[in-house]
């Protein structure tokens, strides 16, 4: 394994980072204050995005993609943990899961748009009583004809209000459920029948609105399908790893940045007549957030490298999951205590980090889940970390 960090892509995060520097921290504030990332806005920084070529880098360059793997990908989301989340689809666009499984006209019709900064995708699998049972959805959708009737409730769809589409999970076959009857299909904004009927209040990542949706006869077309029917969990399954990378990548910026203001304040705050970075309470912190996210980056550039080997990286992602989200608060914390009082205002970003990274141990798959589902690959199915390439 080389992780070696290629001429081009030292490149590409220097333009990522000037990019959150003059694009995305200067608008934090107020995407902050006002809980609100308007669409017109995101439209704009995405065109800016896509025309410094940090956009949609891991898509299929056939349709306005970068044409690269994950590892390019988790660079740039590096350089992304060094601002607010709501920014952070700035560099996720286009859609895997299309991408791998959507027929030619859906590709031509929502990935090159995705790809392009026009068109935003969100992502309605949870409902209020499935979450990490996503197997117990209980949205359905019914043929008819040419046509599927969905019927049913979604919540924490992020930015459900503003998306051009949203994949939606029902079920088609009742009987089979999770064993083949489980299904995606692409609904559009304002398709008749759909509607967002709350955004929720969160404790951070605000101007990512969190939405409830209802589904009331809403009709879609058979052609909305993606992938197979009866696929839904299988190509979600198969997809969702991705998403891990870019999350690991994430924690590693914001936790470097992190340990930048940290360094930088114990050296000039003094107390007892010396710097506070000399004592040695705070320079265990320091050390340990260092430790931690060295462990964080080679894991994840390990797991990148699997993954852009046409590796099985299912295992290696759950692992990778729990750790940089774990990182992450241990690293958050520990910069809230080095700065003291002034860390607990709003004048310091590290409140707003502290309230934002606590997300990460329970979106994308609870930490509880991820460890039983270590454990059980390792205690049932006898797949040990070594040996994980040979897993299928
Ligand atoms: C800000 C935010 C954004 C989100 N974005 C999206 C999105 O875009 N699209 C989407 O579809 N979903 C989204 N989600 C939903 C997210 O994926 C779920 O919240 C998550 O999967 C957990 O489901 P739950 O909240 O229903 O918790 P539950 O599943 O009810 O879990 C509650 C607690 O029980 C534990 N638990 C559950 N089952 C077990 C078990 N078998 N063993 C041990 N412990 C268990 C969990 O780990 C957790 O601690 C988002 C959530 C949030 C908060």
């Amino acid at each position: 394994m080389d992780f070696a960090i290629s001429e081009e892509y030292r490149a590409l995060k220097k333009v990522a980072r000037r990019f959150v520097q003059e694009e995305c921290n200067p608008r934090e504030e107020e995407v902050e204050r006002n809980n609100e990332f308007p669409k017109e806005m995101m439209k704009e920084m995405a065109k800016k995005a896509v025309d410094i070529g940090i956009y949609a880098l891991d898509q299929p360059a056939e349709y306005g993609g970068g044409g690269e793997g994950l590892m390019c990908r988790v660079m740039v989301a590096e350089e992304f943990g060094r601002t607010t989340d709501a920014f952070d689809f700035l560099h996720a666009g286009g859609d895997t899961m299309i991408a791998r499984y959507g027929s030619d006209e859906q590709k031509e019709k929502y990935l090159r748009p995705l790809c392009n900064g026009e068109m935003f995708v969100a992502i309605g699998m949870t409902e209020p009583d499935a979450g990490s049972d996503v197997a117990s959805i209980q949205t359905t959708a019914e043929k008819d004809g040419d046509n599927y009737i969905i019927n049913g409730n979604k919540r924490f769809t992020t930015l459900g209000d503003v998306a051009d589409i949203i994949k939606v999970w029902a079920v088609t076959d009742k009987v089979k459920r999770a064993k083949g009857g489980i299904t995606c299909f692409l609904v559009e904004a304002g398709t008749q029948g759909f509607s967002v009927t709350k955004v929720q209040e969160t404790m951070g990542n605000k101007g990512m609105h969190q939405c409830e949706e209802t589904f009331e006869n809403c009709v879609v077309p058979s052609e909305s399908m993606l992938g197979p029917e009866g696929e839904g969990l299988t190509i979600f399954g198969k997809t969702y790893a991705e998403g891990r990378g870019r999350h690991g990548g994430r924690a590693i910026g914001t936790a470097e940045m992190l340990l930048e203001m940290c360094r930088d304040y114990a050296n000039i705050r003094v107390q007892f007549g010396k710097p506070i970075g000399e004592r040695q309470f705070i320079q265990g912190m320091i050390a340990d957030m260092a430790i931690d996210i060295y462990a964080t980056r080679m894991l994840t550039y390990n797991f990148a490298w699997k993954y852009d080997q046409g590796m099985d990286v299912r295992h290696d992602s759950s692992m990778v999951k729990v750790f940089f989200s774990e990182m992450l608060c241990r690293v958050a914390d520990s910069a809230m205590q080095i700065h003291g009082g002034v860390g607990y205002t709003t004048e310091f970003p590290i409140e707003r980090i502290y309230r934002d990274v606590r997300l990460r141990r329970i979106a994308g798959g609870t930490n509880e889940i991820q460890r039983y589902i270590i454990a059980r690959n390792i205690l049932r199915k006898n797949i040990s970390v070594g040996e994980i390439s040979e897993y299928a």
